[in-house]
């Protein structure tokens, strides 16, 4: 538990405010990131780092005033296929971000991180699929 506390101090840092409820999100403009009440306190800090590292992508892209260049797929008028493999690399380096992290912080990458990543990934791509086989 005092994981979650440490990895919350990393999202205060970066100006956001850290809240448990019924989902897991990052609002980049209320600058607020929720985390499921109902996980296990384990998988709450796993969803945490994930969720500080997209945080963490923005503030380094902020910085350097390259966001769209890192993502061009999100400008307003990118085209749907663009958009959603931006919107994917994103969801990858977040992870990433997430350990890279945990590993500063000295909190252990386990079996466990892995396994809520790849269930994470593979929700999104199975949800991209369902959307493009409707159009
Ligand atoms: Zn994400």
């Amino acid at each position: 538990m005092q994981t979650f506390e440490q990895v919350s101090k990393e999202a205060e840092a970066l100006g956001y405010k850290v809240v448990l409820a019924d989902l897991d999100s990052w609002d980049p403009g209320g600058k607020i990131i929720t985390i499921n009440e109902r996980r296990t306190p384990r998988n709450q800090t796993v969803h945490l780092l994930h969720e500080v590292g997209h945080a963490c992508i923005l503030a380094e892209a902020e910085l350097a005033g390259d966001y769209y260049d890192r993502f061009p797929g999100l400008q307003p008028d990118a085209d749907s296929h663009v958009h959603t493999m931006s919107e994917f690399e994103q969801e990858v380096l977040a992870w990433e971000k997430g350990r890279l992290i945990a590993y500063r912080l000295g909190i252990p990458i386990d079996k466990n991180f892995h396994r809520i990543k790849a269930k994470s990934l593979q929700t999104y791509v199975e949800h991209h699929e369902e959307s493009t086989s409707n159009v």
